[in-house]
């Protein structure tokens, strides 16, 4: 706790000591508001944007970081928790994803009455991520191991969500994730990425689950709070691929974590304005066509490509 903290009261129940100063509201507060905060704001971004419908089966994709633990606890506090699934997919990074790291989101998921699955990466397409990496960099390819993590991770959701015959998935994305995204998104010029960050973007293809983000508006920090609050035990390692992860989105994260060290609220003011300006673009945008099928696996691809980002990466390291 901080010195400013000592004898505070909380700003919200005027009766509890304050544990926790949420800077982007000016507010002191204690630890049941804090936590009933953020499950208030999820709640109200999930009906702004009526990410859920009644009855909805939704597939939760966690991993065993504290984002997925909020997810995990704060779904069936906003949602039936017999219609939720959780699912884990092991990546196959030597120390990180340990077997007892699965365990514990298990627990987790059954203590909180949600059914929980997992997978992995050698069942799904008959190699681990390491193998796959080094596979890549024994050919002399500069790919990314965060390229073929995120590709494939997206490939397995999907293919779950649809075999499953959930009505969508939900990532547990944060707020840093998603202003990240959307710069990154501007800066490289993809307008199409862009509009299809928007939580009411349409769905390009009937092979594709629409994906929700309930937690894109909850800082990185509150997550980690919330999730410290909640006596969640953080997985300790780190990935080792964690400092090859692609420059610019480092770049862009250190900008805006100086941009909010001065002003404050600056993540949420950029992400709300954007919701509103892709949201009209959304209304007034012809429609568009839906998306080509790879010749290969027959999932989707981007237009203009005959192959999807998962076989042409297979193809080249010669998995296919
Ligand atoms: Fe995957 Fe990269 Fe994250 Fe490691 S750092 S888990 S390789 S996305
Ligand atoms: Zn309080
Ligand atoms: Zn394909």
């Amino acid at each position: 706790m901080s010195k400013d903290m000592v004898g505070r009261v909380c700003d919200k129940c005027k009766t509890r000591p304050a544990v926790v100063y949420q800077k982007h509201s000016g507010r002191f507060l204690c630890k049941e508001c804090f936590i009933e905060d953020i499950i208030e704001r999820i709640r109200r971004e999930v009906e702004k944007w009526r990410m859920i419908e009644p009855g909805d089966t939704i597939l939760l994709a966690v991993s065993g970081g504290k984002d997925s633990f909020v997810l995990l606890d704060v779904m069936p506090q906003i949602h039936d928790p017999s219609k939720l699934i959780a699912l884990s997919i092991v990546e196959g990074i030597e120390g990180y994803n340990r077997a007892e790291d699965i365990e514990k989101m298990k627990k987790y998921a059954m203590e909180r009455g949600v059914d929980f699955i997992k997978t992995s990466f050698k069942e799904f397409i008959g190699a681990s991520l390491d193998e796959l990496v080094k596979r890549a960099w024994d050919r002399g390819l500069n790919v990314s191991p965060c390229t073929f993590c995120g590709t494939l991770r997206r490939r397995i959701m999907n293919y779950y969500a649809r075999n499953l015959g959930v009505d969508k998935v939900a990532t547990a994305h944060n707020l840093d994730d998603e202003v990240q995204t959307l710069l990154l998104n501007i800066l490289r010029g993809d307008r199409m990425r862009l509009i299809q960050s928007h939580p009411r973007a349409p769905v390009l293809s009937t092979r594709i689950v629409r994906k929700i983000k309930p937690l894109r508006k909850i800082y990185e920090w509150e997550a980690t709070m919330y999730a410290f609050l909640k006596g969640f035990k953080f997985q300790e390692t780190e990935c080792r691929y964690i400092y090859l992860r692609p420059t610019l989105r480092a770049k862009v994260r250190d900008h805006l974590y100086a941009l909010e060290e001065e002003s404050p609220g600056s993540l949420l003011r950029i992400l709300e304005n954007m919701d509103e300006i892709l949201w009209k673009l959304i209304g007034t945008h012809r429609k568009l066509p839906s998306l080509p099928v790879c010749k290969k696996c027959g999932e989707p691809t981007s237009y203009g490509r005959e192959l999807c980002k998962v076989c042409e990466l297979l193809e080249k390291i010669g998995i296919y």
